[in-house]
């Protein structure tokens, strides 16, 4: 069969560029550790990628196209090698990647990879290289030696290994390209929320008998807005829709104020809407804990973050003293991906969201410790398996960065996560992985800071990440289909409210439970009692499987691509007509349940 090459060039813009953060200029030395970090990170990814395709899985991938796998495994691991670099280095900085690996016995690779503008230059360069190898004998050699002569020729051959690497489709869409689709998705999804098989879908629950009395929410979240201007890899979202946001959130503070003790802000970046915050703080009288979830952006020096910390902490002081005592708790995202080194087009290095504005709100949140709890919200990566967290990435910048300021940073104390989990470097064995941490700076031994880690479900941006990038929760989810649940582990339904009304669970917002501006409070709460959608999700029951079978067939497919429990449940359910499904053949098997008890 005679398939089309599919062309790969060199190309000199980096694809993954966020758009910048509000611009804020770095000292030489800070700059000096960006450029080494994408450097550090950049060539770590590539070793990943050749460890793992020459330890079998490029073998894995062959199989099925060539009767040769074994031969082509080493080349085509390469080729692989190759287009990678092509898709996430910059080409100004490939040279300087691979110069880490510029000696030792793959260093002749290291050149014909850098050398080839396309990968059938590579293909040639390599198979010459072989023909014209006289040192000791080696494997590599044999393989290809072994090939020419059931090829006939090194062009024949060529064209032959160009056929089967465009058989495996692999980096056959650009990350601008599949981000584009996935968005295409997103924005379809959200026009089917509260669609005509959503209202079905309600009207099902509503005339389910009332739950009385009505539990209070142990937290409630608000979304004042859901855009953000960065790009990060892992992000859940890519399409955001515009909202038509209440002119008076204060009527929404009111419904939830006497419903709970904790609430979170959350939604995109909310570093333009802080005023909401202040806000919620002055008025929730009921509530306790003001958590808030930002990216750090706002933080674009020491003085404008100690001034808007200063904005929450005088707000918890200005409370009436007859009120119950607050906090806030300030979640700051702060990991490897939101601290991403990127190329802009210019060829600069620059941080997604630059750790200098994580070490300005580090440095002032200790002195707002009565009334702000800090807490560093981090992804789970290969370096959360041991104590380098710490010693290295973008934490041992932060620690770079305080010491700069005359800061040093103390652990007191980390604390392992429930189940043991797989080191992408190394997946062979499950592993302890440090969840928790607190640590203080030196000045401030009294002001205890926190991190705290969690897994990157593969939805949003994240889907267009391959498995083996990162943490996962794939051994949890087999135990789940082994049926053997997931022990602690829930789908969390507790409601996050819209300013333009709306009511999603946590986990889910595309599960939506009608609008409180139009509908009231406690058909919301009803609703989220009964659902019976929810309250299976939120168990993780495995009987929506068998019902998402019912309708589709590439379950298997699903299973195969979830990163674990909550991101396949989220993507059975994205679809309207999938969630009326499931609701109504729940509610039919309770009815069934309950007759068969009478
Ligand atoms: S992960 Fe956070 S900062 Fe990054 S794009 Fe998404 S919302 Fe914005």
């Amino acid at each position: 069969m005679n398939i089309p090459v599919q062309v790969t060039a060199k190309q000199d813009i980096s694809i993954q560029s966020g758009r910048p953060s509000s611009e804020i200029k770095l000292s030489p030395e800070a700059q000096q550790d960006v450029h080494q970090a994408y450097l550090v990170t950049l060539r770590q990814r590539f070793k990943t990628e050749i460890n793992r395709l020459t330890r079998g899985d490029m073998f894995e991938l062959l199989k099925t196209h060539s009767s040769d796998a074994e031969q082509l495994s080493f080349i085509m691991t390469y080729v692989y090698a190759w287009h990678w670099l092509q898709q996430n280095v910059h080409s100004q900085f490939q040279h300087e990647v691979l110069k880490a690996f510029a000696n030792g016995p793959q260093a002749f690779l290291m050149q014909l990879i850098l050398r080839s503008d396309q990968s059938s230059d590579f293909i040639e360069a390599y198979i010459e290289h072989w023909q014209n190898y006289n040192g000791e004998p080696q494997l590599q050699q044999q393989q290809i030696l072994q090939l020419l002569q059931k090829f006939g020729c090194k062009k024949t051959l060529s064209q032959s290994l160009e056929n089967i690497w465009n058989e495996l489709n692999l980096f056959n869409k650009s990350f601008a390209e599949g981000y584009k689709d996935l968005a295409k998705q997103e924005k379809q999804r959200y026009a089917e929320m509260l669609g005509d098989e959503d209202k079905t879908r309600l009207k099902l629950v509503d005339q389910l008998p009332d739950v009385a009395p009505l539990n209070l929410f142990s937290k409630a979240g608000f979304i004042p807005a859901m855009g953000c201007p960065q790009t990060c890899r892992h992000c859940m979202f890519i399409f955001r829709p515009l909202m038509k946001n209440t002119d008076d959130p204060n009527t929404l503070y009111q419904m939830v104020n006497k419903l709970t003790t904790s609430v979170l802000f959350t939604g995109g970046d909310l570093s333009k809407h802080l005023d909401h915050f202040y806000n919620a703080i002055a008025n929730m009288q009921h509530v306790t804990t003001f958590a808030i979830l930002l990216n750090g952006d706002f933080a674009d020096s020491r003085e404008i973050t100690e001034s808007i910390l200063n904005k929450m902490a005088s707000a918890i002081r200005r409370r009436s003293i007859t009120w119950p005592k607050a906090k806030v708790h300030l979640q700051i995202s702060f990991d490897e991906f939101h601290q991403e080194v990127v190329v802009d087009r210019k060829g600069n290095l620059k941080e997604r969201i630059p750790v200098v504005k994580i070490a300005n709100i580090v440095e002032a949140a200790p002195k707002f410790y009565e009334e702000i709890q800090l807490c560093l919200c981090h992804k789970q990566s290969h370096l959360n398996f041991s104590m380098e967290l710490f010693q290295r990435g973008v934490f041992a910048r932060l620690a770079k960065e305080l010491a700069r300021r005359g800061h040093k940073i103390e652990i007191i104390s980390t604390a392992p996560s429930a189940r043991l989990k797989r080191n992408p470097l190394n997946p062979a064995t499950p592993a302890q992985v440090i969840k928790d941490a607190t640590f203080v700076l030196d000045k401030y031994p009294h002001a205890y800071l926190m991190l705290t880690s969690s897994t990157i479900d593969a939805y949003g941006r994240a889907e267009m990440m391959a498995l083996h990038e990162a943490v996962n929760e794939r051994d949890l989810l087999k135990q789940m289909l082994d049926g053997k649940g997931t022990g602690a582990e829930t789908f969390d339904k507790d409601l996050m409210f819209w300013f333009n009304g709306w009511a999603t669970l946590f986990s889910a917002v595309h599960i939506n439970l009608g609008n409180v501006f139009e509908e009231g409070m406690e058909v919301i709460r009803q609703r989220q009692a009964k659902d019976p959608l929810s309250n299976a999700m939120h168990r993780f029951d495995i009987t929506l499987l068998d019902f998402y079978r019912e309708l589709r067939d590439d379950l298997d497919d699903i299973i195969k691509k979830s990163t674990g429990p909550h991101h396949l449940f989220h993507t059975i359910t994205d679809d309207g007509a999938m969630r009326l499904h499931m609701t109504q053949r729940l509610i039919e098997q309770n009815k069934f349940k309950n007759a068969s008890i009478n």
